[in-house]
């Protein structure tokens, strides 16, 4: 029952009708999030979305221009930076090339004027979380990448925040040590409960890391779920298209029958496709966008399909790729279309060989074009 669920949820961060307005750009255009106590929450978007807008109005950087952040509960319009119970860690990590590591960590503990033993006792405490305890000494400058940010992280964590921000934490690893440092961040966030709140631009790693992602469009949250439902049951086709691959067909309602739908396509093309936002009431001639993932289409040599979605295209490219073939179709009624699917073909066909391309009504969402 997930309302008994959200009685009991404790909300750590909320944003109301938030809006930023710099002088030519509106970066934020009424954003409501509800993000709850020791989640892992992603902000995903493209560049200059408004993600890190957003990210910096809760931590205090930036003020609304309208509306209001609350965390835990209470209002932040005059709480400065400093006095919220969050901080954060930059994709640039910001570390001081002059202080030691101990001492990059325990900065923000002298500023405080905490007692020398309370600040070596949480120094020595972030350290362990990190695994850093050996390079204590060491200067930024000796440590690599991810090194490096092990001790923004640990800088963050010392002052016991409950929640913790991240501004494309990994966006300056390469790719292996962003897998390991992925894994890194989730043991750290079951370890110690608290609640994160991610900005990345990398679909990936929002799913794989997060208990909820909202994906963010020009300013505007098109939907907040959790991976499987931000991936399975994209409600528009910005975020099928930005989750992900897919093909969008654009075009028009047809005719309702239950939970089916059919489209006549832009292109001429008859498409059976399936709903899944029953809150939308969707009627014949609305403007609507058709998504197919690639994985979920079918390539024959021969027709072979019985019912759902089977139409005649020549292939224009094939690429094999071990797993699977990737390959791109020209369908007669002009659309291109790529496929993803395990090597079924006895000898790879060459380009402008014929092929039907099947895919089942179940495997077209009908989404609200945006
Ligand atoms: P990126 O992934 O590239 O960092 P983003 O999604 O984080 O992008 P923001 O940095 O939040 O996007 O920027 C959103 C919009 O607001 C952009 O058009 C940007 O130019 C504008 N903007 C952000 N900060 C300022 C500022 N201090 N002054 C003026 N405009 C700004």
């Amino acid at each position: 029952n997930p309302d008994a669920r959200d009685a009991y949820t404790v909300l750590d961060v909320e944003l109301r009708k938030v809006f930023k307005v710099f002088k030519v750009d509106t970066a934020v255009r009424g954003v409501d999030l509800d993000i709850r106590q020791g989640e892992f929450f992603s902000i995903l978007g493209p560049s200059g979305c408004g993600k890190t807008t957003t990210l910096r109005l809760i931590a205090g950087f930036e003020m609304p221009t309208a509306g209001e952040v609350l965390i835990q509960g209470k209002p932040m319009t005059n709480v400065p930076p400093y006095r919220r119970p969050v901080n954060t860690v930059f994709q640039s990590y910001a570390l001081f090339n002059h202080l030691s590591v101990w001492e990059n960590i325990a900065f923000g503990l002298r500023i405080k004027r905490l007692p020398r033993a309370a600040i070596a006792e949480r120094v020595k405490e972030a350290l362990k979380l990190v695994k850093m305890e050996a390079l204590a000494n060491r200067f930024p400058a000796q440590l690599s990448g991810g090194q490096q940010q092990r001790v923004a992280l640990a800088r963050a964590l010392v002052n016991r925040p409950a929640v913790l921000l991240l501004d494309e934490p990994l966006g300056a690893l390469d790719l292996k040590l962003r897998k390991e440092m992925q894994v890194e961040l989730t043991n750290l966030h079951r370890d110690l409960g608290l609640t994160f709140i991610m900005v990345t631009h990398d679909q990936e790693e929002a799913l794989s890391l997060s208990d909820r992602i909202s994906v963010m469009h020009d300013g505007k949250i098109e939907q907040i779920g959790t991976p499987s439902e931000i991936y399975e049951r994209p409600q528009t086709a910005f975020v099928a298209d930005f989750i992900g691959d897919t093909n969008l067909l654009k075009g028009r309602i047809l005719s309702l029958n239950g939970s089916e739908i059919e489209v006549l396509t832009e292109s001429k093309m008859k498409v059976v496709a399936q709903r899944l936002d029953s809150s939308t009431a969707w009627h014949p001639q609305a403007s609507v966008a058709i998504s197919v993932r690639p994985e979920n289409i079918q390539l024959n040599l021969e027709p072979s399909c019985l019912q759902g979605n089977c139409f005649e295209g020549r292939l224009q490219h094939v690429m094999y790729l071990g797993t699977h073939v990737h390959c791109v179709v020209e369908l007669k009624s002009g659309d291109r279309i790529t496929v993803k699917q395990p090597n079924t073909f006895a000898s790879l066909p060459d380009p402008h060989t014929p092929v039907y391309a099947y895919w089942g009504s179940k495997d077209s969402l009908v989404l609200a074009d945006s």
